[in-house]
């Protein structure tokens, strides 16, 4: 067995001498070398992220809080666990409204026929397997909310379209690639003016995209047809609906784009829906956590971090199937080749991350114990691509702790990797946050973005076929090698947070409770 030493750690707050001393002494890292190469060696020769991807994202599909395929994929997690020798279980964190997404048929029937791209929205009303037929009304631009109120009565019996219709349905590189200069101009110009027209348009009924759906509900509308394009080829987002009886769909922009030019040319175009999902009352709502237990300093902890759930237009498979799978596989690994850690290993799969970072929120708050005992959290939840950026979040020493774990992992992955410390704490946007909030160090393993944000994040083509499996591989050694040396640190991780360059500490985002039960109700 080889040993090598990391660079030494060095204080630089002014404690008194001793400490100082003692600090540096216990900041070197013996670390095993034959164990970060079984480590590389055991993801490039025996990797399941495939067959994994496949079991979760094929087998059980999206993994929407509140649904059986969620609760399906949290016991599917704590067999894999059990399947490898890690202790695993449930933990119920709160309740949500069930749902269970059915078969959607959404086709025209007049002045052509033709079966409509289109995905109800999650938690949307079913027609109760009935199909329902009617025309179709756009939200007019009237003068004001006594107007639209006049106006209401006539959606009586009809699907009403809330969004607008979209210039073009090619993305905007498409257009840098192949437009002049001067029509893509024209067309930004247009589509901002566009844009701002239809808020206008939105604001002037006295309700926001939000209400809205719920107040033609309750008018007696049919359905409510949305677009909600997600700037690429094909691609839509789908969140939730709010209406409480009647469908909310989202419909395909080129089919959206044909329905809304028949309507305002006085075409009349016919559609009909059927809908068969179920509503299941209230859920239970879990955090899959796994355990491997620490030898030396059993009551301190080095976390493993990855939402569970999923949005349900695709399959969830980027946003966070890729960090889900990452977190198990390194699991798998340590347990295999670093069975006795000097300190606890722990996995969080959060539930409801999607509704505000519920689940962690929620361990946060019930696991004191485990929080004031953390010496850094690994968190992954931003696409399918390699780790590009770590950030210091704001942790006065997070840098020397970081660079030291980092000198173990092999110069392919880690050379890639840009650093930024102390940086700056992240007040959301995935679950470290819940962690950061209440200064424990939490950390994103921030990945390269393949187009994350336009053609996979929260769309209806998050799909398996968008992985890039060999940028997971590198993800999961970089992982496992991470929380092993986090483990193996004599040291722990102060908690000091930084000052800003001018001497004042640096703002600190607020603990913000999670939501127990959930959906609640639009506001605005
Ligand atoms: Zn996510």
């Amino acid at each position: 067995m080889r040993t090598n030493h990391a660079p030494v750690f060095r204080f630089t707050g002014c404690k008194i001498k001793l400490l100082t001393i003692l600090f540096i002494f216990l900041a070197h890292i013996s670390f095993s070398q034959s164990i970060v190469e079984k480590i590389v060696q055991e993801e490039n020769n025996h990797s399941q992220l495939q067959s994994m991807a496949h079991e979760l994202l094929d087998g059980i599909g999206p993994r929407l809080v509140g649904t059986p395929q969620m609760k399906k994929a949290n016991d599917w997690a704590v067999e894999k666990y059990a399947s490898w020798g890690i202790t695993a279980r449930n933990e119920q964190w709160g309740e949500w409204k069930g749902w269970e997404r059915g078969i959607t048929h959404i086709d025209m029937l007049s002045p052509w026929v033709k079966s409509l791209e289109g995905t109800q929205l999650a938690w949307s009303p079913s027609t109760r397997g009935k199909t329902i037929k009617s025309g179709i009304m756009i939200i007019p631009d009237l003068a004001d909310s006594l107007a639209f109120a006049n106006w209401l009565p006539n959606v009586k019996g009809k699907f009403v379209m809330i969004s607008m219709n979209q210039p073009t349905g090619r993305p905007d590189d498409n257009w840098q690639q192949y437009a002049t200069a001067a029509s893509f101009e024209k067309l930004k110009k247009e589509r901002n003016e566009q844009m701002n027209a239809w808020r206008k348009r939105v604001s002037k009924t006295g309700y926001s995209s939000r209400t809205l759906p719920i107040i033609l509900e309750k008018a007696g509308a049919l359905g409510i047809l949305t677009n909600n394009w997600s700037n690429g080829f094909g691609v839509d987002k789908i969140f939730s609906a709010y209406t409480s009886k009647i469908p909310t769909v989202d419909i395909a922009l080129e089919d959206y784009g044909t329905l809304y030019r028949l309507v305002e040319s006085g075409d009349n175009p016919i559609i009909s829906i059927q809908s068969t999902s179920k509503d299941l009352g209230i859920v239970p709502s879990f955090n899959t956590i796994a355990e491997i237990k620490g030898t030396e300093k059993a009551d301190e902890y080095v976390m493993l971090s990855a939402h569970f759930d999923s949005w349900d237009g695709g399959q969830g498979a980027t946003d966070n199937g890729t960090g889900t799978l990452t977190m198990m596989e390194a699991m798998r690994i340590l347990k295999l080749v670093y069975p006795n850690p000097k300190r606890t290993i722990l996995v969080g799969h959060w539930g409801s991350e999607e509704q505000g970072l519920n689940g962690s929120k929620a361990f946060v708050e019930d696991h004191p114990e485990i929080v004031s005992k953390l010496q850094a959290l690994f968190n992954q939840d931003n696409g399918t691509g390699r780790i590009a950026n770590i950030s210091g979040q704001g942790f006065q020493h997070a840098g020397e702790f970081i660079n030291r774990w980092l000198a173990a992992v092999p110069s392919s992955i880690k050379d890639s990797i840009k650093t930024n410390f102390p940086g700056t704490p992240g007040g959301g946007g995935s679950d470290f946050a819940s962690f950061v909030a209440v200064g424990a160090p939490g950390f994103s393993l921030s990945s390269l973005s393949w187009s994350y944000s336009n053609y996979t994040w929260h769309t209806n083509r998050d799909t398996y076929d968008k992985i890039i499996f060999d940028d997971l591989r590198s993800n999961a050694i970089l992982t496992a090698i991470m929380v092993y040396m986090a483990c193996e640190d004599p040291a722990t991780l102060p908690r000091d947070k930084a000052n800003l360059s001018s001497g004042k500490p640096i703002p600190w985002p607020k603990q913000i409770k999670s939501m127990r039960k959930g959906p609640v109700a639009p506001k605005n």
